[in-house]
Order: C-alpha cells, then sequence, then structure tokens
C-alpha cells in the first residue's frame, strides 16, 4: 500500500510517499481503509520533532481519520466489518490502511462522508472540552474565539452558538472572518487591528470576555489576558506562534483570572468526561445543528504541500488527505 514515511524530523518535505505491507490487526485491533485523514496542527509539530510528546522515527504520521471497518483482530467484538468509522490514533493514518485499537473507534453519524467524519473527533471535542467541561461556558455567555475560520475555531463557533453562547471571532483575513459569520460569529474582528483589545472588550459589553479559547500563544497571550473580564477564564489550547508567553501570576491574582491548559490527548483517557462530550456531540452532530467542516482536500502524494498550506495559514476549515 502506499503511505507517507518520515525518517527525519523536520519541515514539511521530510515526509516520503513510500509503498509499505498492509498491516494486519493485532489482537484488540481493527484494520481500517482509511477513507480521509484530518490533518492538525499538531500532526505538522510531530513531524518537526515540536510536539507535545517526542516523535519516533521512523513513522507514518496521522492521528485522526475515517474509513471503513475491513478487518477484525482476535477478540473485537461490537465492531462490524463494512461500517464506517471515526478514529483517534497516535499516528498512522496517513496510509491507504491503519490499523487502530477497536477501544480508539469513534462511532459516528453514518450520514456524514468520509471527510466530514475524518475532520470530527479532534476539534470537535477539544472545542467541547475548551467550551464547557474546562470552560464552564453557559448560554448567554460571551466567548472569544481565535484563528477562528480554522479547523478548531469553526468547530468552536459552531459548538458555542449551538450552547446558546455569543461569540467574538478573531481572524487574520477578512476571508476568515467572512466564514466565522457564515457559521453564527456575532462580531468578528481582524487579528491584527490596531484596536483589537478595546474592541473586544467592547463587544462584550464593556467588560471584557468570560471566556477566551487561546490558541496563538506567544505575545497574544498577553492580549488574552488585557481582553478576559473579571473572574475570566482562559483556556490555554495552542501555540500556533511558536512563541514563548510569558505569565504574570500576579496579574492573574489582581484580576481573579483563571488560566487552565487543554490537552485533549490527556483527557481522551478521562472516561466520564469523554462519555459525556461523545454524548452532547453525537446529540448536535445527529440532529444536524453541527456540521464538521471540511477544508481542502488533498491527495496523499499532495502531503507536503498540505502541511506547508496549514502551517503558512493558507487554509479554512479541517485540512483532509484522501489516499
Ligand atoms: P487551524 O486550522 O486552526 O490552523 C492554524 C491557524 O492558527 C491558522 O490558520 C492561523 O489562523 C492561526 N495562527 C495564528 N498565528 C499563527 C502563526 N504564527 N502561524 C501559523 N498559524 C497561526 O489548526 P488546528 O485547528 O489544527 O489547531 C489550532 C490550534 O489549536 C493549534 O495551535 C493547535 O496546536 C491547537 N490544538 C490543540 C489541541 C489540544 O489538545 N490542546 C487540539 C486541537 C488543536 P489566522 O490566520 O486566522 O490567524
Amino acid at each position: 500500500m502506499r503511505a507517507i514515511r518520515v525518517e527525519r524530523l523536520g519541515p514539511p518535505d521530510v515526509m516520503q510517499l513510500q509503498d509499505t505491507p498492509v498491516p494486519s490487526p493485532a489482537p484488540g485491533e481493527v484494520r481500517v481503509r482509511v477513507e480521509a485523514v484530518g490533518i492538525n496542527f499538531a500532526d505538522a509539530l510531530a513531524v518537526a520533532g515540536e510536539y507535545l510528546t517526542r516523535t519516533r522515527v521512523p513513522y507514518t504520521p496521522g492521528m485522526e481519520f475515517a474509513g471503513i471497518v475491513d478487518a477484525l483482530g482476535e477478540g473485537v467484538q461490537g465492531v462490524q466489518v463494512g461500517t464506517r468509522v471515526a478514529a483517534l490514533g497516535g499516528s498512522g493514518a496517513m496510509a491507504e490502511y491503519a490499523t487502530v485499537p477497536a477501544a480508539g473507534l469513534i462511532p459516528v453519524p453514518q450520514t456524514l462522508s468520509g471527510a466530514q467524519a475524518a475532520a470530527f473527533p479532534v476539534s470537535y471535542f477539544t472545542a467541547y472540552h475548551g467550551l464547557k467541561t474546562l470552560g464552564r461556558g453557559e448560554a448567554g455567555e460571551w466567548v472569544l474565539v481565535q484563528a477562528a475560520a480554522g479547523a478548531l475555531g469553526t468547530a468552536s463557533i459552531q459548538l458555542a452558538k449551538a450552547l446558546g453562547m455569543n461569540v467574538i471571532a478573531l481572524a487574520s483575513t477578512d476571508e476568515k472572518l467572512e466564514i466565522a459569520r457564515t457559521l453564527g460569529a456575532d462580531v468578528t474582528i481582524l487579528q491584527d487591528d490596531p484596536d483589537r483589545v478595546k474592541k473586544v472588550r467592547d463587544a462584550a459589553g464593556g467588560k471584557g470576555v468570560p471566556l477566551i479559547l487561546e490558541v496563538v500563544g506567544g505575545k497574544r497571550f498577553q492580549e488574552s489576558l488585557d481582553m478576559a473580564a473579571s473572574r475570566g477564564r482562559i483556556i490555554v489550547i495552542g501555540n500556533a506562534s511558536r512563541e514563548q508567553a510569558n505569565l504574570r501570576p500576579v496579574e492573574l491574582m489582581k484580576r481573579n483570572l483563571t488560566v487552565t491548559g487543554l490537552w485533549l490527548t490527556s483527557l481522551m483517557s478521562d472516561a466520564p468526561a469523554t462519555a459525556e462530550a461523545a454524548r452532547a456531540l453525537a446529540e448536535l452532530v445527529g440532529s444536524g445543528k453541527v456540521i464538521p467542516q471540511v477544508g481542502p482536500t488533498y491527495a496523499l502524494d499532495q502531503s507536503v504541500q498540505a502541511f506547508e498550506d496549514l502551517l503558512n495559514r493558507r487554509t479554512t476549515g479541517k485540512v483532509i488527505i484522501e489516499p
């Protein structure tokens, strides 16, 4: 089968298309014929060796995918060959076939296409945990969504609106802000608007924003603190700027701010939190209130281009690779 292999860490062009054996499912695993791979910022960081966990080479990237169950390993029960599933694993999805523990499968409404199903797990679970599990957002509250036209951003806007919240969206271009408005953002502001801090605070009634999903980091992290309301909750989800941020604890103290980190990988082992997110998301996706946003789609041999477009802010929605 064709698969992307990474033998040394670095920029996207270290990825190579190779012929590799079709994997056999180990006991407890299923093999999936991959229809679509969701590409996350984390995949690009992992290939660069800059992710939160150490990347061991050689390996095949791709943590999130959807496809058709093709073979069952010994002992697997309750999974049917021929059904469409989404999966969240550590790596290995940028290939024609991937194996994954049956426990890592995420049931998806069969009404979703392969690309929509692949666009779903990482962004929507992360958005749910940011808005609800950790953010404790309530209907009627304002939330600030950064990188609003990206995969996580579009998921966050849709979910926040479905949960009855008011959304302020930040993004780098007018085209991206238009996408945010289409998804229901109430207020949209250019990320580089010189008056952005005041505009954001004013939009949320002049007192600042009670809940912020922070994904840019670096000097923008300080701005998030400035945009927050007294007692605001800032959920740190990403560091797309790849810059260091300064945090002065006294500032948190003075304004009773809360800064909370969110990493989906570690939250997935919290069974009750995962079950609650899965229940809420299944209801919202099943009823059509939330529609996973598929972005640009690439073939496997265009993987380098896909990663470069994502890193260089040229994409909106979830970047998809179809093997
Ligand atoms: P996106 O589709 O959102 O793409 C990244 C976006 O980040 C860009 O489009 C860009 O939007 C914005 N951005 C801001 N500053 C920069 C910069 N200096 N360089 C590049 N991009 C920048 O990607 P994802 O949805 O995959 O991820 C969004 C963020 O959320 C990432 O930081 C990612 O690591 C994080 N994340 C974290 C998770 C967790 O478990 N903690 C899970 C999922 C995502 P614009 O042009 O509008 O500024």
